[in-house]
């Protein structure tokens, strides 16, 4: 039987946190959606208790933020986050480059210029595991525990690479940046190689940041209220 209330409590949670998550990076539950604890358990058919613990793990990760009363929200998509986000993976895929390019073989090569291919032709919409693909596979020989960490660190970029995706011109930037890259990596270039990849992503996060600082619900709240006061003051 496959029924969800026969689960032990460790899946059911674990199984609840991967959907939580994945529906926080992918958007289906944006920044500052509230998230009820009794709405959540019915929703998949299980009691609170391990709601709460996934909610709990979630909190862990900065992927929600708990309030009183059973609920949480979505954890806000803040611009020095993105920053330090973006400056984590620049330094760690610049190391994972140094230790991969000197083990890189023809068939890591072949890999690698496949997953390039298939990001170029990839829908935008659903290019982001195309995207993750394509980074990894550069990284192939880096070893198992810092390929773990990038991929931890690319699913966590994943919602501000959706801010990202919304500036022109950022897809041909972008498509160049991934071509040079790879040729980069092809052509055992380390310190090329490294030199780029710090460029694309501290760039991403800049940019990211940018998009945030200037839609700060926040500001946009207040000057709306501003102009709503002077509209109201005007004599019709
Ligand atoms: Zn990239």
């Amino acid at each position: 039987m496959t029924d969800a209330s026969n689960l032990r409590p460790a899946s059911t949670v674990s199984w609840l946190v991967e959907t939580l998550r994945e529906s926080i990076l992918s958007g289906a539950l944006p920044a500052h959606n509230v998230i009820r604890q009794d709405e959540i358990a019915e929703q998949h058919g299980v009691s609170r208790t391990p709601v709460r613990e996934a909610i709990r793990l979630l909190e862990a990760e900065g992927l929600v933020i708990s309030r009183p009363n059973r609920s949480a929200v979505v954890a806000p998509l803040d611009p020095e986050d993105a920053i330090e986000i973006f400056e984590i993976r620049a330094a760690m895929e610049a190391l994972a480059l140094r230790r991969s390019i000197p083990r890189f073989t023809e068939e890591h090569k072949e890999v690698a210029i496949q997953a390039l291919e298939a990001l170029e032709e990839v829908r935008h919409d659903a290019s982001t595991e195309a995207h993750k693909a394509f980074h990894l596979a550069l990284y192939a020989a880096a070893g198992s525990r810092l390929l773990r960490l990038i991929s931890q660190h690319i699913d966590a970029a994943g919602r501000y690479l959706r801010v990202e995706a919304t500036l022109a011109g950022t897809m041909d930037e972008d498509r160049y940046e991934h071509r040079s890259l790879l040729e980069a990596v092809l052509a055992n270039d380390v310190p090329g190689a490294t030199r780029l990849i710090e460029r694309h992503l501290r760039s991403t996060g800049l940019e990211v940041a940018e998009v945030l600082r200037n839609k700060n619900p926040h500001r946009q709240d207040q000057r709306q209220m501003a102009r709503l006061r002077i509209n109201a003051r005007t004599p019709s």
